[in-house]
């Protein structure tokens, strides 16, 4: 007997799904291509319980005719190519004709849509493959397709959705690449009835803007080179727009969004020097080259993207990136290396080498335990010193060794040496070295402490703490401040709003992404409020919301506002505040390590002495 036989469509249909739509994101991605592809002008995003109950894509393009209504759910049915070396000289997004036959198999999809030649427009149901019925209906030129109840006949696959949270998180993500590159078109985004975004047909600079913030339009760079290879275009952030995390960065290609870690590289090796290391600029990179010379057979759910001449192509962007930079002087504003960044002094620096003074004010006054006074900062502080960069944002915490020679300590002899208050037996008189570190005598020899980490520890354990007992305590802003999220940001800041008001901010959300800062944490007079929550949201932001715990957000936003709040290397100390420097430090659960796991103190026993004298 014959076993083998056909698979019906509905069931082959069911199996593509599976490749195509992983998730509401791809749903909505592949709608909204297919707007762009009609030639919409607007194009307005619906989505219910992100994604998973209802999405809407209504546009104003071309619209389907009766009969290319239905075709449009059969399986490789298409309008864009006719034939296969049409794949080699593609100029729209879709082209395999799988998407919609893919969401039909495994979803409710009511589609209304009607052409410009035609009075009545047609409107069509379809669920799991099936028509269910096909009427004219009176519509609006362009197509009103709405998918119901995603994966509604495949409940394993319904139950592999995460949580609302994070599907809203990709939705976002797949938006703001499409808007990116179809800055002419104006798009909307509303999710359960409240408007998330709205953005008007605009220049790419000024769509950049308003997918993200304000301050980003005025470090924008723009790029261009025109070779017979590629064109290139787009912006590229002013060096001094680097951080450490969370720089926007996109590439697209032919007006679809890529990853490409290569030309990346080239990114960032063009900025080599001029960014402190570990710091990333933002970079939004538009290659046009002709569709032949890429690989367009791509999956389409793969973002990699392979180039014919990728080689060649790297020397282009960079040589274009060198040029921009070059053309607005951008060069020799920030050499980090030599201005901005003292050389930390170490123990193994020769004593009479000269040390650049740091570009702190000294603020001898400075009690850091004081709330109302602050230490004087400049902007670029954290650059002065930073014993955290690239390390500090790995998790969980593990002892590392630490990178300014400091020597390290012992852990079990000093949690051992101070798991009493008698044996620290500490001496009253205390001498700062060189701005940065506590040298003071304790029973066991000559205790070594570095003044930054060792606040920054005390400050993490303290907002650790009002975290979890809502013991924080605010400080009122005399004028509050607005700040504008992208959407996904913005989607972030509502889900730390709880841990953000348990760490003293006071937040109000005035929709659209925008947000009104009434209060900070107390004790952080002098820091700019607004980019004190930016700084927040990116680290929330590294967390990826709903696969970290509740304590690893807390741990980062802890840690970082310990940054923020915490005393600098250079700063001089008077020995009152270094006593109480180190009196907290110590009733610290854990004095010896920064949450990071880098060494706070050392001590030298009197042996340890007699060895380097011998
Ligand atoms: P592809 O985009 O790869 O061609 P799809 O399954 O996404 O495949 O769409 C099938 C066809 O349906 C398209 O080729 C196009 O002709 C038509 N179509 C889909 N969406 C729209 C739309 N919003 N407006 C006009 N035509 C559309
Ligand atoms: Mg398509």
């Amino acid at each position: 007997m014959d076993i083998i036989h056909l698979l019906p469509d509905s069931v082959a249909n069911q199996i593509a799904a599976g490749e195509v739509v992983q998730r509401p994101s791809s749903v909505i991605k592949e709608l909204m291509e297919n707007s762009v592809d009609a030639g919409a002008t607007s194009i307005d995003v619906l989505i219910v319980d992100a994604g998973r109950t209802s999405i809407q894509v209504i546009d104003d393009g071309k619209g389907m005719s009766e009969t290319d209504a239905r075709l449009a759910f059969e399986r490789h049915a298409t309008s864009k190519i006719l034939r296969a070396e049409d794949l080699f000289s593609l100029h729209t997004m879709g082209f395999r004709g799988e998407a919609l036959p893919s969401i039909a198999a495994v979803a409710q999809v009511q589609l209304r849509t009607r052409t410009a030649d035609h009075d009545l427009g047609t409107d069509l149901s379809i669920e799991g493959s099936r028509v269910v019925s096909q009427e004219p209906c009176s519509c609006p030129v362009g197509t009103n397709i709405e998918v119901r109840n995603l994966f509604y006949n495949v409940p394993a696959r319904r139950k592999f959705l995460k949580s609302n949270q994070t599907e809203l998180s990709n939705i976002m993500q797949d938006f703001e690449r499409i808007v990116l590159v179809n800055p002419s078109v104006s798009f909307s985004l509303t999710h359960n009835g409240t408007l998330i975004t709205r953005l008007p047909a605009a220049s790419l600079r000024q769509r950049i803007v308003s997918v993200f913030e304000k301050k980003l339009g005025e470090q924008l760079l723009s790029v261009e080179v025109d070779t017979s290879l590629a064109r290139i275009t787009g912006f590229v952030g002013k060096p001094e727009s680097a951080r450490k995390k969370g720089a926007h960065q996109f590439f697209f290609v032919n007006g679809r969004f890529m990853r490409h870690p290569y030309f990346h590289k080239a990114v960032m090796d063009a900025f080599a020097h001029l960014v402190p290391e570990g710091e990333q600029v933002p970079y939004f990179l538009y290659f046009d080259v002709a569709p032949e010379n890429i690989d367009v057979n791509i999956h389409p759910t793969k973002t990699e993207i392979k180039f014919e001449n990728d080689s060649a192509i790297w020397q282009i962007l960079q040589a274009a990136i060198r040029d921009t930079l070059g053309r607005f002087n951008a060069v020799p504003t920030i050499e980090f290396d030599v201005q901005g960044r003292p050389d930390i002094p170490t123990f193994e620096q020769h004593p009479g080498q000269p040390v650049r003074a740091p570009r702190v004010e000294y603020n001898p006054d400075y009690n850091p335990f004081q709330k109302s006074a602050s230490p004087r900062r400049t902007d670029h502080w954290e650059q002065l010193y930073d014993i955290s960069s690239a390390t500090d944002s790995a998790m969980p915490v593990t002892p590392q060794p630490s990178d300014t020679s400091l020597p390290s300590a012992d852990e079990a002899e000093v949690a051992q040496l101070f798991s009493d208050e008698n044996d620290l037996e500490m001496s009253s008189e205390h001498f700062q070295f060189r701005g940065q570190y506590i040298l003071t005598s304790v029973r066991s020899g000559l205790m070594i402490v570095e003044q930054h980490r060792a606040h920054v520890r005390i400050l993490y354990e303290q907002y650790m703490k009002q975290m979890e007992t809502h013991s924080a305590t605010t400080q009122g802003l005399l004028f509050p401040e607005m700040v504008q999220f992208p959407p996904s940001d913005a989607h972030l800041v509502d889900q730390i709003s709880d841990t953000l008001s348990a760490l003293g901010f006071d937040i109000s959300p005035l929709g659209g992404g925008s947000f009104s800062i009434q209060g900070i944490p107390s004790g952080l007079d002098g820091v700019d409020a607004a980019s004190l929550l930016t700084q927040m949201v990116e680290e929330a932001r590294e967390e990826r919301p709903g696969h970290a715990s509740l304590h690893d957000v807390h741990h980062r936003l802890a840690l970082a506002l310990a940054r923020s709040a915490s005393i600098v290397v250079g700063q001089a100390l008077t020995s009152q505040e270094m006593d109480t420097l180190l009196s907290h430090l110590f009733q610290c659960a854990n004095p010896n390590m920064t949450p990071t796991g880098k060494s706070i103190l050392t001590v030298l026993s009197p042996e340890d002495i007699e060895g380097f004298l011998s």
